[in-house]
Parts: C-alpha cells; sequence; structure tokens
C-alpha cells in the first residue's frame, strides 16, 4: 500500500503576532508555480471583487469562473475558482506577468503560504481566527531570508476590508456547524438562498425587487437605495437575511401581518392541494367502478 501524501499544513498554530520566514517576488525561481498548484474555495466578497474586476454579473462570473462544491457534511454550498481542464494551473494565471487580477485576488492567494480558519471554542461565544502555515515543496519563499509576524503579513497583502466580510460569511458557517444536530441539514430550498445571497449577489438583487419580498419586508426608502447602488452594502444585507431566515437573527423589520398572511397562503395551498389529491382519487375509483 502507498503511504499516503504527508499534509504541507504546518501543524503549529499560529496567531497575530507569532513570526515566520518568507518572501516572494517576480525573481523568485518558483514564480507563479503556486498558481499551476490551484485550490482556492472563493468566499462572497472575493467573488463581488472579481466580477467587477471583470465587469462581468455575478451570475456570468459563477458560470465562467466556478465550480461548485460542499463546504462540509452539512452540505453547505461553496465555490471554487476554476482551473484548467486537466491540470490545476489558475485560469488567471500569465506566465510573464503573474497574477491578472492581482489587485483583486482572492483571500486564499493574498494569505498563501498561510491558512485561515475560523473557529469557535465549545466554551466561548466569540469566534476566533487562527493562522498555520503551508509549507509545499514547490514554493521556494521559505527559503528567503525574511521574517515578518503574521500582522505584519495581513498588513502587507491588504487583507483588512477582505477579513472584515469574511468574518461575516464564516460566522454563518460556523453557526450552522455549532447548531448542527439541533436544526439538521438544511431543507434545499434555504441552501439555495444562501448560495444566491452569499455568492450571486445580482440575482439576490432582483430577489429583493421581487413583490414577495416587498410584500414581506420593511426596508426603508433611504437603505433601500443604498443596497441597489452600493454592491458591499448589498453582500452586509445578504449576511444580515441569511442570519435572519436561517437562524432566526431578527435584524430586519417585518411589515406588520406580513408574516401571518404568507402562513395563511401557505396553509390554503396546502388545503388546495390536499383536495385536489382527494377529488383525483374520489374520481379514480369512480371510473374503476363504472369498468366493474
Ligand atoms: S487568482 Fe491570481 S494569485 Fe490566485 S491562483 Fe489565480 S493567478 Fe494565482
Ligand atoms: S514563492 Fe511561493 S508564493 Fe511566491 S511564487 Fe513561488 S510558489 Fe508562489
Amino acid at each position: 500500500m502507498s503511504k499516503p501524501t504527508p499534509s504541507p499544513v504546518v501543524p503549529a498554530q499560529m496567531e497575530l503576532g507569532s513570526i515566520f520566514n518568507f518572501k516572494c517576488h517576480p525573481e523568485i525561481e518558483c514564480f507563479n508555480e503556486c498558481c499551476k498548484h490551484a485550490d482556492i474555495t472563493l468566499t462572497p466578497y472575493d467573488i463581488l471583487n472579481l466580477s467587477n474586476h471583470l465587469k462581468l454579473s455575478s451570475g456570468d462570473f459563477l458560470k465562467k469562473h466556478t465550480v461548485p462544491f460542499e463546504l462540509d457534511q452539512s452540505k453547505m454550498p461553496g465555490v471554487k475558482l476554476k482551473t484548467q481542464d486537466k491540470n490545476p494551473v489558475c485560469l488567471f494565471v500569465d506566465d510573464k506577468k503573474g497574477c491578472s487580477v492581482y489587485e483583486n485576488r482572492p483571500t486564499a492567494c493574498r494569505y498563501y503560504p498561510l491558512g485561515v480558519m475560523a473557529i469557535k471554542k465549545a466554551d466561548y461565544n466569540k469566534d476566533e481566527t487562527n493562522y498555520s502555515i503551508i509549507k509545499e515543496p514547490h514554493c521556494m519563499g521559505h527559503k528567503e531570508n525574511r521574517k515578518l509576524s503574521v500582522a505584519e503579513y495581513r498588513k502587507e497583502q491588504k487583507t483588512n476590508t477582505y477579513d472584515e466580510y469574511n468574518r461575516q460569511f464564516y460566522q454563518l458557517i460556523l453557526k450552522k456547524r455549532s447548531a448542527g444536530a439541533s436544526i439538521g441539514r438544511l431543507p434545499e430550498m434555504s441552501l439555495q438562498l444562501f448560495f444566491m445571497a452569499c455568492y450571486d449577489l445580482d440575482r439576490f438583487k432582483s430577489f429583493i425587487k421581487s413583490p414577495a419580498f416587498v410584500a414581506t419586508y420593511d426596508l426603508k426608502p433611504d437603505y433601500q437605495d443604498l443596497i441597489f447602488k452600493d454592491k458591499t452594502a448589498l453582500l452586509n444585507f445578504s449576511f444580515r437575511f441569511l442570519k435572519q431566515v436561517l437562524f432566526g437573527e431578527m435584524t430586519i423589520d417585518l411589515i406588520k401581518g406580513a408574516q401571518e398572511q404568507r402562513l395563511k397562503n401557505r396553509a390554503d395551498i396546502i388545503k388546495a392541494k390536499q383536495e385536489a389529491e382527494i377529488y383525483y382519487h374520489r374520481q379514480k375509483e369512480e371510473n374503476l367502478k363504472r369498468e366493474d
């Protein structure tokens, strides 16, 4: 039996003050090697920036540049950057110039060779971020002579705004994981809603304008203007919306009576369906009798 490939992740937890040795620059002999071994999970904020950079709608970006996958056993939907068909080569890498979307490169590319993980300790209510270092044989940056802290590297890679939006996304996933057994697997419709609100912001925007949404949620006109004009405000709203519909954290006002009306409509539909079924079976029985 062949030996399993050892993980490149060094099993030591790092914090903001932890020091590591690393430098990446265009003259290094492994320039672009990491982008030819790409396995990049995208966050909603990554998708917002990359689709803006490429002047694509979120839906077109998802179709053209991503592949879906399941984030964990709870089947929460995730999205990865598409690579070449036969090799894990990122479609954005240019042999001479490097990353063609550099200013808007995803979080995972900014942090590399650091890995970032949001965790929630069992006895704490707040989530925490842990870092680890990834040492892959092709990456020569670890042999360069430069020591720096995780905090300095984050500053250099301009991860601040990314961290701010990603934190809200990770909170949703941690909430699902910690609620796991009590709420079980989310129904298909909730998973679709999660996908749309996190990754397909243009479709989510149309959803907010739909008559069903407008009849249910009480969004003040100023706030509506803001989320229709500014995609980052829309993303913040999408996180609030998901926390409300998936985990009951009520921060968006409901229109008075709308919930009751929706429940009534749903009850009316169920009743109509049941009546149709009874009618169908009765008709079937009568036909059978007639044939006898
Ligand atoms: S997005 Fe840019 S940095 Fe990230 S893997 Fe692709 S080419 Fe490399
Ligand atoms: S040093 Fe590492 S991160 Fe930089 S180009 Fe080489 S493989 Fe990529």
